[in-house]
């Protein structure tokens, strides 16, 4: 199977967990525990995707297979360094994941779409 893209994508969670960590944990170097565990979490899932080579991106997923709390966690990490991946990693997809995780939460970003309701 190519892994590729799933190497992209663990690239693009653990860059993007490692921007969370630094600026609220004030780790240097290494992942806290908290978020060591986060990223634990966010390769094992993908590793274990059932779409593999097929694999859309996760936040795009149906299957949802992050459970709630962990799904939470990425989700506020995303939200917080999806913007600074652009700016350090712009060759990173971070754009469809942010595309997802702030679609429909009034967290525009560009373009102001304050229409309320979900
Ligand atoms: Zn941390």
């Amino acid at each position: 199977m190519n892994s590729r893209r799933l190497n992209r994508e663990k690239k693009t969670i653990e860059a993007m967990i490692g921007i969370y960590c630094r600026a609220h944990h004030y780790s240097q170097g290494e992942l806290c525990q908290e978020c060591g565990g986060l990223l634990h979490y966010a390769f094992a899932r993908i590793e274990k995707c059932p779409h593999g080579d097929q694999k859309p991106a996760c936040a795009k997923c149906r299957i949802h297979c992050y459970n709630k709390a962990m799904r939470d966690k990425v989700r506020q990490v995303m939200r917080f360094s999806g913007p600074r991946m652009m700016l350090r990693h712009p060759l990173l997809t971070a754009l469809h994941y942010l595309d997802q995780v702030t679609k429909g939460e009034g967290v525009a970003i560009g373009r102001s779409r304050a229409s309320g309701g979900v």
